[in-house]
């Protein structure tokens, strides 16, 4: 039986290409190939099939067990073909994987953000750590500062002390 499409939050967009255990550093790195025959360009959203270039991202995941994972992602850029767009270039959006410019998987910073509602600054860091090795308490913090802030409440009834 195949776990990795289980283990893995890539769906059908991406292809294994190989995985390397390291031991010695309790790590697993995960090579994946992305197969998707086109990509909406994040400006007009037309979709691009023109491939430019590739590159690879690294970015870690969820641990497996006591394996800290490293997705190592060949990404494309492509032109967009739009005359009316003034995207000429872009990079290949993963928007169910990682953010742009994340080096954590959307899944991983989601758990991180839970723990720090749930445990607060140093504590979530400590939890953190655990599973990417490499959380420090700012990242931590930056993800709950970008979390929406709620709508406040309008009063239904305005005492005297109100207007004081
Ligand atoms: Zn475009």
């Amino acid at each position: 039986m195949d776990l990795l499409p289980y283990l893995l939050p890539l769906g059908t967009s991406f292809r294994v290409e190989g995985l390397v255990i390291d031991a010695a550093a309790h790590k697993v790195i995960v090579e994946l190939d992305a197969i998707a025959a086109s990509c909406p360009c994040p400006s007009c959203h037309q979709l691009a099939e023109r491939m430019h270039s590739h590159y690879w991202r690294s970015v870690v995941d969820l641990p497996w067990a006591a394996l800290l994972v490293h997705l190592h992602l060949h990404v494309r850029q492509f032109f967009c073909d739009n005359p009316a767009c003034p995207r000429k270039i872009f990079t290949e959006r993963l928007p169910t994987v990682v953010a742009p410019s994340a080096k954590r998987t959307l899944r991983l910073a989601h758990q991180q953000l839970q723990l720090s509602l749930a445990l607060g600054g140093n504590p979530s860091a400590r939890v953190s750590t655990e599973l990417d090795r490499g959380a420090s308490r700012n990242p931590l913090l930056r993800l709950v500062h970008r979390l929406p802030l709620p709508e406040p409440e309008a009063p239904e009834v305005i005492g005297l002390d109100d207007w004081a």
